[in-house]
């Protein structure tokens, strides 16, 4: 596309001291000839913001080349309603990370103000390939059903379906079993969800039932799930079991949770086998039953022991105990209290969870008489005066205790419903439920994207997410509708979700050429790409993220972005300057992620941390883009060494598109075969796993391999 490009380069935050900006015009204006070439004293100025708009209005200029400060600060400045605006970072990325007193290299201490001056046209060079390369949007429109479907009628669902429907949209709520309400119908007292936080109350369930019905605009089915979701988000076609097919925009689930696996301690604490063993569960239904707790003898119980450190054949129940068996446990034992002052009620625990405002709850329980143990239950046997001698170790009075009880009530572990249950249905190539991480927890990612899951337009709450009591999976309610209806007005507008909110841009297959490989169908972390019978892709916008992964994977390199592509990152690449072995200024390109390690480079800027000037950084949306063909061609074209910076991988992994950086670790062994077949060696690509929270050490991890590079000698490819 024939842009009209202005490059605007800015004096101010110390470029115009440290860097020789004629050079840089030179670039503009000589080398590739753009229109429009100015300097200003401070760019994000009202007049430098002025100087650009008044180009981009008069028409002189419509892609703007803002060579000033990163593009991760003073972005809302640098908007120019529909103009395309490129960003190129002298002050973070030159300036700021390239001091010659600070860094521990002779050479570059020799040289170092050509380096710089070098640095710096490159990085413009780059912008303005980047610029000349870059197609007109392509969005994908449509007109989404403003209609969430709301898998689960428990407190989390009906609160979903609430807020749904508060925010104007309609909602449909399925519920396999013949009620609503889920577990809240089942228990007698809940901690209380707002103040006064040291009592117990009835859970309120019914009226939730009752405003759902009330709304007019929630379709509840009972005895009724969900048979398969089929299309994308914005126009899923979704089958009930009840036969009828719905439009629909976006899915909440929020089905809930069963109970942790109690066969994984049943043995070790008798449960079963022992009638006065119970779980917590148990104890919530005999009082919403009865309203009495009674041994398994009839008799009234008097000393009711709760353990909520319970301990499976494998250790603890780890996550899925959550924070929650803490608070059940003191409510628990509070109504137990009220119902009986005489009880002595024993709670055995390690560590009493009861965050926020439930502390009030705590101290309450103490002041009714709790007895707190701080360590296991070790042996359970007959007892001489009540059913149950227990003996525990306490870790605080560093002894054994021993006690006689006549119940022992065993805290529930809450597992996600979905982690062994199918209720989605989709018809996903990658398969049919959310994929989940480790414990069977749905989340796309824990810090960043609460909601998310790995399937856009499907987000989860409550209890599927984590455990949580009732009060807290009221909110999560709300956090997950208000994804739901937010992806619903994305899509009607063309745009992306999370991570890249507001893209407009969507892939292009050229699939004449597609050899049916299925790599982008595998390896999509969306699920976004389906297959025909022959294998054909096909591509589904609306479920896209646009990270780029399938373009890094197709090694026919038929999948391209109009403003993220093969050819364009390729064209960067070749526009970067190589200078001959001579020269001795060894050439090393960074591919670096945007979602972390770019920033990191930006924090390790913005604290005068140095790295080495023979670097050329090309920031990407993920390691999962990079196709092998770019690292290919830039060791032909001469650079020295080949650095990836990204996100960490694994179970704890931080990538914002899921598995890119392991995609990428895993394609680096087809590397090799490329260097093979180039006879160099595998020293000159260096990968990186960064956190963002890593960026002191940055510096540090690009001088070392600058440096290693130095032993290899120069790349026997340079011209
Ligand atoms: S850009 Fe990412 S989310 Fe979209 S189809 Fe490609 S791999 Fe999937
Ligand atoms: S990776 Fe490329 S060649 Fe392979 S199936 Fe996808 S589009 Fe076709």
């Amino acid at each position: 596309m024939d842009w009209k490009i202005g490059v605007y380069i800015c004096e101010g935050c110390g470029i115009g001291d440290a860097l020789d900006l004629g050079r840089l015009e030179k670039v503009a204006t000589g080398e590739y000839k753009a229109p429009v070439c100015k300097r200003h004293g401070g760019l994000c100025r009202d007049e430098g913001v002025a100087l650009i708009k008044s180009d981009i209005d008069s028409g002189a200029v419509d892609a703007a080349i803002v060579a000033a400060c990163s593009p991760r600060q003073m972005t809302p400045r640098f908007d120019f309603n529909g103009a395309l605006v490129e960003r190129v970072s002298l002050r973070e990325g030159v300036v700021w990370s390239h001091n010659p007193e600070t860094l521990e290299s002779d050479l570059e201490e020799e040289d170092a103000e050509e380096n710089v001056n070098m640095l710096a046209e490159d990085m413009l060079r780059v912008a303005l390939v980047r610029v000349q390369k870059t197609q007109a949007p392509n969005p994908y429109l449509c007109q989404p059903a403003k209609r969430v479907l709301v898998i689960g009628g428990g407190v989390t669902g009906l609160s979903a379906a609430l807020d749904v429907a508060r925010a104007g949209y309609e909602a449909v709520l399925v519920e396999k079993s013949a009620e609503l309400g889920g577990w809240a119908r089942r228990f007698k007292r809940n901690e209380a969800p707002l103040p006064p936080f040291d009592r117990v109350r009835e859970p309120d369930v019914n009226a939730l039932i009752e405003q759902v019905k009330a709304t007019g605009t929630i379709k509840a089915y009972t005895s009724c799930e969900v048979k398969q979701v089929a299309g994308q988000p914005g126009e899923y076609k979704v089958e009930l079991s009840d036969g009828q097919t719905l439009d629909i925009g976006a899915v909440v689930v929020a089905a809930g949770w069963k109970p942790f696996d109690t066969a994984k301690y049943a043995d070790k604490y008798a449960l079963g086998a022992n009638p006065n063993v119970i779980t917590s569960i148990e104890f919530e239904e005999r009082l919403a039953k009865g309203g009495k707790i009674l041994r398994a003898d009839g008799q009234p119980a008097a000393a009711v022991a709760f353990v909520t450190n319970v301990e499976t054949k494998e250790g603890d129940m780890g996550p899925h105990r959550g924070n929650v068996a803490d608070i059940v446990a003191l409510k628990q034992a509070h109504y137990l209290k009220t119902l009986n002052g005489e009880i002595t009620p024993y709670l055995f625990h390690d560590h009493v969870k009861a965050s926020g405002l439930y502390e009030e709850l705590f101290r309450a329980v103490q002041k009714d008489g709790l007895v707190l143990v701080r360590g296991a239950v070790t042996s359970l046997a007959e007892g001489s005066e009540r059913p149950i001698a227990l003996a525990g170790e306490d870790i605080l009075l560093g002894a054994e205790v021993e006690m006689e009880v006549d119940l022992v009530v065993l805290s529930v572990g809450m597992a996600p419903t979905t982690l062994d249950e199918e209720v989605l249905h989709l018809k996903y190539r990658q398969g049919p439920e959310l994929p989940a991480l480790s414990h069977g927890y749905p989340n796309s990612h824990f810090v960043c994207f609460p909601y998310e899951t790995r399937r856009t337009g499907v987000y989860a709450c409550g209890a599927v997410r984590e455990p949580m009591n009732l009060a807290r999976a009221a909110e999560d309610a709300a956090g997950a509708a208000m994804k739901a209806i937010g992806a619903i007005e994305l899509i009607s507008q063309g745009k992306a979700s999370l991570p890249r909110v507001g893209d407009l841009i969507v892939p292009d297959f050229s699939l004449q050429r597609c050899t049916q490989c299925k790599r982008c169908t595998e390896e999509c972390p969306f699920g976004a790409i389906d297959e025909d019978a022959k294998g054909t892709p096909q591509y589904n916008p609306t479920r896209c993220r646009r990270c780029g992964t399938c373009m890094g994977a197709c090694p026919e390199r038929i999948i391209n972005f109009p403003n993220y592509s093969i050819d364009m990152i390729g064209s960067m690449i070749k526009a970067i300057h190589v200078p001959d072995e001579f020269e001795e200024k060894p050439r090393v390109l960074g591919f670096v992620c945007e979602n972390d390690a770019y920033p990191a480079l930006d924090m390790a800027a913005q604290n005068r941390l140095s790295h080495s000037a023979y670097i050329r950084m090309l920031p990407i949306r993920c390691l999962g883009s990079i196709n092998l063909v770019w690292i290919a061609d830039a060791l032909a074209k001469g650079f020295d060494g080949v650095m990836l910076l990204g996100c960490k991988h694994g179970d704890d992994y931080q990538c914002h598109f899921i598995k890119g950086s392991e995609l990428a670790n895993t394609r680096m062994e087809k590397v090799s075969e490329t260097l093979n077949r180039l006879m160099l060696e595998s020293a000159r690509i260096g990968f990186h796993e960064i956190n963002i929270t890593d960026y002191k050490a940055v510096p540090g991890m690009i001088n070392t391999f600058v440096a290693s590079l130095k032993d290899l000698g120069p790349n026997p490819y340079k011209q």
